[in-house]
């Protein structure tokens, strides 16, 4: 590990200024992503800019639907009342991912930029595009059980591996950011994730110093009937293999509006319009999930160890209908 020096900052701007003084600073959070990779030597920031003691720690019911702070946990966001009752897919996919101690010190932020799990690019001395651009993808030939289907290039098939995010593109959130010149951005999340293409070391629209602020829920009653599920290798303290968040409106046994999210299959949060445009009119039932998921995974791209994955995700969506269905 590489010698590095911390900054504690208490403002917005403070934490955007000390990043602006030093070209190899980044924001620190709870540091269960960012410290892991600089044990590896996969990252290797010079200044850690501490943001916790900044505000952006609450859940604020607005007119808009819900704003979360940056810094809330994802322990305190999963247990909240208010998204248990409007929001449970977003609660269920937190409570599934990782630990108990590591959702205590997760962020929300934190969580919208965790890095990919991939093998490859947590290995220095793999090739990786990710991690070093122009390196190759050793995963293409590789190890790449885990790795994605949908929205990958010949550059990377590195997974998104958040299950917070997945429920949050299917409750089409927005991420507000503030830049240095005092400006702010309102980003919906699906314009939030670059595919990989040939430039995979860019993974937002980010800009270098802009900070997360905090993520607002819009006010829509479609969240108030979602799930999420999710399937890994074992129970707990696991990464999802393929995972599905739901959410409908329900007229007498048709369903009006569907939000389809999917995760552990993409190289970002993967929205699913084409299974979204399949449910909507339809009866709540299994021949509908079935062309649903069909749908969902009709441009998937296969290697040599994840093909499994396809029928795996299908299952998990139509599965995620039919809990959804019987709540
Ligand atoms: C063993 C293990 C198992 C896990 N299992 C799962 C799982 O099953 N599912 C899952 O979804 N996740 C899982 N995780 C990942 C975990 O959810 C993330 O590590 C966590 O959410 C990151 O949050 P953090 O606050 O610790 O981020 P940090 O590590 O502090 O930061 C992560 C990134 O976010 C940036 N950042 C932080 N705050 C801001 C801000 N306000 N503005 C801009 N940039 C910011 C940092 O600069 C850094 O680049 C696991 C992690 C571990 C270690």
């Amino acid at each position: 590990m590489h010698p590095f020096s911390f900054v504690e900052v208490e403002s917005a701007e403070a934490a955007i200024n000390a990043l602006e003084a030093d070209g190899n600073a980044v924001f620190f959070a709870g540091g269960t992503t960012l410290i892991d990779l600089m044990k590896l030597d996969v990252l290797t920031p010079e200044v850690l800019v501490d943001v916790n003691r900044m505000a952006f720690a609450s859940i604020q019911t607005t007119a808009d639907g819900v704003s979360i702070g940056a810094n809330v946990r994802n322990s305190d966001l999963a247990h909240d009342r208010v998204i248990r009752d409007r929001y449970p897919v977003l609660s269920e996919a937190l409570l599934s991912g990782a630990s108990a101690q590591l959702r205590n010190m997760a962020s929300t932020a934190g969580n919208l930029l965790q890095r990919t799990r991939c093998l490859y690019f947590r290995d220095v001395n793999a090739g990786c595009n990710k991690r070093r651009p122009g390196s190759g993808c050793d995963a293409l030939t590789g190890v790449n059980r885990s790795h994605a289907l949908l929205g990958t290039s010949d550059a990377c098939i590195a997974t998104n591996p958040s299950d917070m995010c997945v429920a949050m593109a299917a409750l089409e959130a927005v991420i507000h950011t503030q830049r240095q010149d005092g400006t702010t951005r309102a980003i919906p999340l699906a314009d939030f994730y670059l595919l990989p293409g040939n430039t995979p070391e860019r993974e937002t629209v980010l800009e270098k110093r802009e900070l997360i602020t905090h993520v607002q829920l819009p006010n829509d009653e479609i969240g108030r009937r979602s799930h999420y599920l999710k399937v890994r290798d074992r129970a707990s303290y696991e990464f999802a293999l393929a995972s599905a968040a739901v959410a409908w409106e329900l007229d007498g046994g048709i369903i009006k509006r569907a939000r389809v999210a999917l995760g552990g299959i993409a190289t970002v949060p993967w929205r699913s319009k084409e299974a979204e445009t399949v449910l909507t009119g339809k009866p709540a039932a299994t021949a509908t999930y079935v062309k649903a998921a069909e749908a969902a995974l009709e441009g998937a791209v296969p290697r040599e160890h994840n093909a499994f994955k396809i029928e795996l995700a299908k299952r998990t969506l139509v599965e995620a209908l039919e809990e959804l269905g019987r709540n």
